[in-house]
C-alpha cells in the first residue's frame, strides 16, 4: 500500500484534476490511499468567511461562502457525467452544514469555529476526485477522515490521538483495500470523541499523508508538488537554485525547523518511526525523478538557504544591569507560551537577551508590553533571518549584498544571519 499526498496546486483547475486522475491511473496495480488538501487557494477563502462570521457578519461570510460553492460546483460540472448527480448532491450536504452555522450568532471561540468552517475545503475537494475517480472508472471509496483521526480539542493545532485513530484505521481503512483499489481521503482535519471538527494547522495535509503511511504500514509516502523536487532555495528568488535528489530525514526536519516549506514538520517523525521513504515529486512532470526523503544520510548537500522575511527582533536588556539568569529567562519564556511566539534564533549576552520572531504584530505588541514588566525591550522590525545549512563564505557573501548585519550564529553545519 502506498500513500499519496495531493496538494491544492494540483487540483486548482479542471485540467489539473484530470493530471491527478492520470497519475493515479498510471499507479495501476497498486493499493493506494490518497489524502488530499483543499482546493487552490480554498483555505484562505475559508478564512474569510470565519473571520467575516465571527466579526457579527453573517451576510458577508454567507456571500464570501457563495463563491467558495460556485468554484466547486462548476469544477463537478465539467469533471463529471454520469456521476454527477449523486457527486453535487454530496457537495450540498457539505455547503447546507457551513451555511446552517453561518446563520448563528457565535458564541464560543473563534479557533473552535475555525475549523468547523474551515474543514470544509478538504471535504469538497476529495469528494469531487472521489466522483471524477468513479468517472474514469477508477475503484475508488471515499472516506470522512474525521470518523477516522481523533485528535484533542487544541483547535487550529489539534494533537492526535494516537491509540483511537490506530484502532479506526484498522478496524475501518484496512478492510476496505480488500475491495476497493484507491481510498481518497482528506488532510489537515480531524475530530474530537464529541464529533466536533478539528484541524492540524496549516499545511498539516502532509502531516495527515504520514499518520496513514505509519499505521497501515505503507510502502512508501509521495507527495505531488508543484515543483520539480525540494529545491536548494527558493528558485523564484534564485537562479541558482539547485535540485536535491536525495535527503536524510533529519535533514528535512532541520530545514523545516528554520523555516523551509518543504514539507510539514511534523511529518517526517511518523516516517522516520517505521523507515517509510518520503518521495516529493512533480505532479506536472512525474517522470521526473524529484527528491527521496529517507534514513540514509545525505552527502555532498550544496549549501541549502532558507529565508525569512518580516521578522522582528526584541532586546530584552536587564533593568538594573543585573545578570541574566534563570529567575527572568524563566518568566520571559512563560511569556512566550502564553502569548503563543515562538523564538526563531535566540541569543545571549551578560545583561541582554535577543530573540527574533515571525512579527506578528498583535502577538509582538503583547508581549513587549508584557515582557517590559521584568526587562527594558526594544523592538527592531522588518529585518530578515537567513539561514545556510552546509554554508560555503561565497554563499554568505552572496546573500548579505548591501545588507546591513545585526546578529550572526554559527555552528559547524549551519550559519543563520539577522540583516535589514
Ligand atoms: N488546506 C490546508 C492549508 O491550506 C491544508 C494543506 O494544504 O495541507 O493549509
Ligand atoms: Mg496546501
Amino acid at each position: 500500500m502506498k500513500v499519496f499526498k495531493f496538494g491544492g496546486a494540483s487540483i486548482n483547475s479542471i485540467e489539473r484534476y484530470k493530471n491527478t486522475g492520470t497519475i493515479i491511473q498510471s499507479a495501476q496495480n497498486e493499493k493506494i490511499l490518497i489524502v488530499i488538501s483543499a482546493m487552490g487557494k480554498t483555505t484562505n477563502a475559508l478564512e474569510s468567511v470565519v473571520n467575516s462570521f465571527y466579526a457579527g457578519r453573517n451576510e458577508e461570510a454567507l456571500q464570501l461562502f457563495q463563491r467558495i460553492k460556485s468554484s466547486h460546483l462548476d469544477l463537478l460540472k465539467y469533471l463529471t457525467v454520469l456521476h454527477w448527480q449523486k457527486a453535487e448532491d454530496q457537495l450540498k450536504d457539505f455547503f447546507t452544514e457551513i451555511e446552517w452555522l453561518l446563520n448563528d450568532k457565535p458564541v464560543r471561540s473563534y479557533d473552535y469555529y475555525y475549523d468547523q468552517i474551515v474543514c470544509c475545503g478538504e471535504l469538497l475537494s476529495s469528494s469531487i476526485l472521489k466522483n471524477y475517480l468513479e468517472e474514469l472508472k477508477v475503484n475508488a471509496t471515499w472516506l470522512d477522515v474525521r470518523d477516522i483521526i481523533r485528535t484533542d480539542n487544541n483547535f487550529r493545532d489539534a494533537g492526535i490521538d494516537w491509540e483511537y485513530t490506530k484502532k479506526r484505521i484498522h478496524e475501518s481503512v484496512s478492510p476496505l483495500f480488500d475491495q476497493f483499489d484507491v481510498v481518497v481521503t482528506q488532510g489537515f482535519i480531524g475530530a474530537t470523541d464529541e464529533n466536533e471538527s478539528t484541524t492540524l494547522g496549516r499545511e498539516g495535509s502532509d502531516y495527515t499523508a504520514a499518520i496513514f503511511a505509519n499505521i497501515l504500514n505503507g510502502e512508501s509516502v509521495t507527495i505531488w508538488k508543484d515543483v520539480d523536487a525540494v529545491m536548494s532555495s527558493d528558485p523564484k528568488k534564485d537562479k541558482e537554485a539547485s535540485i536535491i535528489q536525495a535527503l536524510s530525514y533529519t535533514e528535512v526536519i532541520e530545514m523545516a525547523y528554520y523555516g523551509a516549506q518543504v514539507i510539514h514538520p511534523k511529518t517526517i517523525k511518523p516516517l522516520q518511526n517505521k523507515n517509510i521513504p518520503l518521495f516529493v515529486k512533480s505532479f506536472l512532470n512525474p517522470n521526473l525523478p524529484g527528491t527521496t526523503i529517507s534514513k540514509d544520510f545525505s552527502r555532498h548537500l550544496p549549501p541549502i538557504i532558507v529565508i525569512k522575511e518580516n521578522q522582528v527582533l526584541i532586546k530584552f536588556k536587564s533593568k538594573d544591569f543585573s545578570f541574566i539568569e534563570d529567575k527572568p529567562i524563566f518568566q520571559l519564556h512563560e511569556i512566550f507560551n502564553r502569548v503563543k511566539a515562538k523564538p526563531n534564533l535566540t541569543q545571549n549576552t551578560a545583561i541582554t537577551l535577543l530573540c527574533c520572531f515571525d512579527d506578528h504584530e498583535e502577538k509582538i505588541n503583547q508581549l513587549a508590553i508584557a515582557a517590559s514588566d521584568i526587562f527594558d525591550v526594544e523592538v527592531e522590525r522588518n529585518l530578515t533571518l537567513l539561514t545556510i545549512r552546509h554554508y560555503k563564505q561565497e554563499t554568505i557573501k552572496k546573500n548579505c549584498v548591501d545588507k546591513e548585519i545585526l546578529l550572526e550564529q554559527k555552528t559547524p553545519d549551519t550559519i543563520q544571519i539577522i540583516m535589514k
